[in-house]
C-alpha cells in the first residue's frame, strides 16, 4: 500500500532541530545539572546506534526478545560487581526506567516484605529517611501509602548522625533510606553506621545512589564503605542514565535476597489475557536505553569508568575550590561525589554577602545554568538555607577556566544584594489581587484549574491566553515565592504551570 506523507521527513525533522535549538544545551558543560556529559561524541553514537538496533524490540517479555535478557544480565552483573555484591550470590537486580523507578520498587519491595511478616496488620508502615533524601521517596510514600518520617539534618553541614535515625526505628519501620550521596548537600550518609543499627533489628536498609553511584563506584579518594559490601545494606539503586552516560530511562536497583526481591515483582493470570509478569512498574517497555547502557558499559569497561571519574573529580575539586574562595558564598558541609551546593556565607559582613540564587541568575544571564533549591524548615523547626546546586561532569573539566571566571563575575555582580523577601512579595502580591490577602488564604485551602491559572497570571507566570510563558528571566522571586506561600498553595500552583506548559496552544498546520 502507499501512504500519502503529510509531509517530507527532512522537514519534519528540521521543525524539530529548530525546537531543539531552543532547549537549553545537553552538551559542552553550560547546564550544570539535569545532563550528563561524557565529552565523548563516540560514545554518544555508540548509544544511540544501539538503541536503533532495539528500536522495534518490547522489553515486556524477554523470553520472547531475549537480547532483553542478555543485555540486562550484563547491566546488572556490571552494577553488582562496582558496588561490591559479586561475592554475594544473593544479590539480584533489575534495570528500571530510571531513579524514580528504582526508589519507587524499593519501597514497594519493602513493604511488601514487612506486610508479609505482619499478616493483617492494620498499621500504616513508615519510612525513614534524612530529611535529604531524594523527592522520589516523598512520591513512592505517596504513591504505596507509608508514612514518610524525615530526620532533621544539621543546617550548617547537611549531615545527620546513625543514632538520630536509630531514635524513630520501631516495629512499623518498613525501610530506612539513606544516600550516597544525596542530591541536595551531597552529604555521604553515614551507611555502616546505619546498616549497624538496621540490621540487627532486620530492618530493610536502601541506599539511594542514583546520582552518584557510579561516580563513586570509581572515585580517586577512598570513601567510607557505603555499597553492598557493607552487611545489613538490603538494596541499592544508581543511574546509569547519570553517571553511566547513556540517554535517559535506564538506572538499575540492586536487592541482597532472591526471596526479598520477589516481592518486587507483580505477577497475574486472573484475566484472558497472557499472563503478566512485570519485576518493574511499566507493561511494554523500551529496549533502547537498556541497549544503550549496555554498549557503554561494554565500551568504557572499568579502566574507561575510572579515567572519566578522574576527570570529573579533578574538575569537582577544582570547581569547589574556586567556589569556596569567591567571598560571601560558602559551600555547604563537606560534600562527597561530582556535586555540591552553596550558600550565602553569614560569616563575612551583609555588605560582602553573595546571596546564592541572585549568583544563579547572574550566572544564568551569561549562559551558565546552576539549579537554585529553596530553603526549608525542618520538623524541628530549624531551617535550612537556600542554596544553588552543581553537578559535575567530565565535560566540565574543558570548561573550567571559563566557568569560574563566569562564576567570579556573578557573585561580583550581586554581591551586597538581599536575598528577596518572599514574605514582602507574598503581600505585594496579596494586595493586587481582586480579593486581596483574603484570596490568598482561600486558595491555599483549595483551587481549582481555572482559579490556579488565575493566580500564576497574577503572578506574571502565565500569558493572558492561558498558555504558560517563556520562564522569567530571574528565578531568585520565583523561589522566595515558592518558600513563602503555604508549601500545598505552592504546588498546587506549580502543577497548573507544568499541565500547561503542554497543553496544545495551537493546531497543527
Ligand atoms: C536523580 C535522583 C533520583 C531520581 O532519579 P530520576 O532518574 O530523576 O528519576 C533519586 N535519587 C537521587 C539521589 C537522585 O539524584
Amino acid at each position: 500500500m502507499m501512504i500519502d506523507f503529510r509531509r517530507e521527513a527532512s522537514d519534519i525533522l528540521a521543525e524539530l532541530e529548530g525546537l531543539r535549538a531552543a532547549d537549553a544545551p545537553t552538551h559542552g558543560g553550560r547546564v550544570l545539572s539535569y545532563v550528563y556529559d561524557s565529552g565523548l561524541p563516540e560514545l554518544d553514537e555508540l548509544a544511540a546506534r544501539a538503541a536503533r538496533l532495539v528500536q522495534p524490540v518490547n522489553g515486556l517479555d524477554p523470553t520472547t526478545f531475549t537480547s532483553v535478557a542478555a543485555m540486562e544480565a550484563g547491566v546488572v552483573g556490571f552494577a553488582r560487581r562496582v558496588f561490591g555484591g559479586a561475592d554475594d550470590d544473593e544479590v539480584v537486580g533489575s534495570v528500571t526506567s530510571g531513579g524514580t523507578e528504582s526508589c519507587l520498587l524499593a519501597v514497594k519491595t519493602a513493604r511488601d516484605v514487612w506486610r508479609s511478616a505482619r499478616a493483617g496488620s492494620p498499621r500504616v508502615p513508615r519510612i525513614v529517611a534524612p530529611v535529604t533524601v531524594h523527592a522520589a521517596f516523598h512520591k513512592a510514600a505517596e504513591y504505596f501509602g507509608l508514612e514518610l518520617d524525615l530526620v532533621p539534618v544539621d543546617p550548617a553541614t547537611g549531615t545527620t548522625s546513625a543514632a538520630a535515625i536509630e531514635e524513630r526505628l520501631g516495629d512499623d519501620v518498613a525501610l530506612v533510606v539513606v544516600s550516597a550521596p544525596s542530591y541536595p548537600f551531597a552529604t555521604l550518609d553515614p551507611v555502616a553506621d546505619v546498616a549497624a543499627i538496621t540490621g540487627p533489628r532486620g530492618i530493610a536498609l536502601h541506599v539511594d545512589a542514583c546520582i552518584g553511584g557510579f561516580a563513586l563506584a570509581f572515585w580517586p579518594d577512598p570513601l567510607p564503605a557505603w555499597d553492598l559490601r557493607v552487611p545489613g545494606v538490603t538494596s541499592l539503586s544508581a543511574d546509569l542514565h547519570k553517571y553511566g552516560y547513556a540517554p535517559k530511562g535506564v538506572s538499575v536497583l540492586l536487592t541482597r535476597g532472591r526471596d526479598r526481591q520477589r516481592h518486587q515483582y507483580f505477577a497475574t493470570t486472573a484475566w484472558p489475557g497472557y499472563p503478566v509478569v512485570n519485576p518493574t512498574l511499566t507493561g511494554s517497555k523500551p529496549a533502547g536505553p537498556l541497549a544503550a547502557a549496555w554498549a557503554i558499559v561494554e565500551a568504557l569497561g572499568d579502566g574507561g569508568f575510572a579515567a572519566l571519574t578522574e576527570q570529573t573529580a579533578r574538575a569537582t575539586a577544582a570547581l569547589r575550590e574556586s567556589v569556596a574562595a569567591i567571598d560571601g558564598l560558602r559551600v555547604v558541609g563537606a560534600p562527597t561525589g561530582p556535586l555540591f551546593a552553596v550558600a550565602v556565607d553569614e560569616a563575612v559582613p551583609v555588605e560582602r554577602r553573595v546571596d546564592p540564587h541572585h549568583w544563579a541568575d547572574a550566572a544564568r544571564a551569561s549562559g551558565w545554568h546552576l539549579q537554585l533549591q529553596p530553603g526549608l524548615e525542618q520538623a524541628d523547626g530549624s531551617r535550612l538555607p537556600h542554596t544553588t546546586h552543581l553537578t559535575v561532569t567530565p565535560v566540565t573539566e574543558a570548561v573550567l577556566p571559563e566557568l569560574s571566571a563566569a562564576l567570579v563575575a556573578a557573585a561580583d555582580a550581586v554581591r551586597g544584594e538581599p536575598a528577596v523577601d518572599g514574605w514582602a512579595l507574598v503581600s505585594e502580591l496579596a494586595q493586587s489581587l481582586p480579593g486581596g490577602i483574603e484570596a490568598l488564604a482561600a486558595a491555599s485551602a483549595g483551587l481549582d484549574s481555572a482559579g490556579a491559572a488565575g493566580l500564576l497570571r497574577a503572578f506574571g507566570l502565565l500569558g493572558g491566553d492561558g498558555a504558560a510563558g517563556a520562564l522569567p528571566d530571574r528565578l531568585a522571586p520565583v523561589l522566595a515565592l515558592v518558600g513563602a506561600l503555604p508549601p500545598k498553595l505552592t504546588e498546587r500552583l506549580l502543577v497548573e504551570l507544568l499541565a500547561r506548559v503542554v497543553e496544545p496552544r495551537a493546531e497543527l498546520p
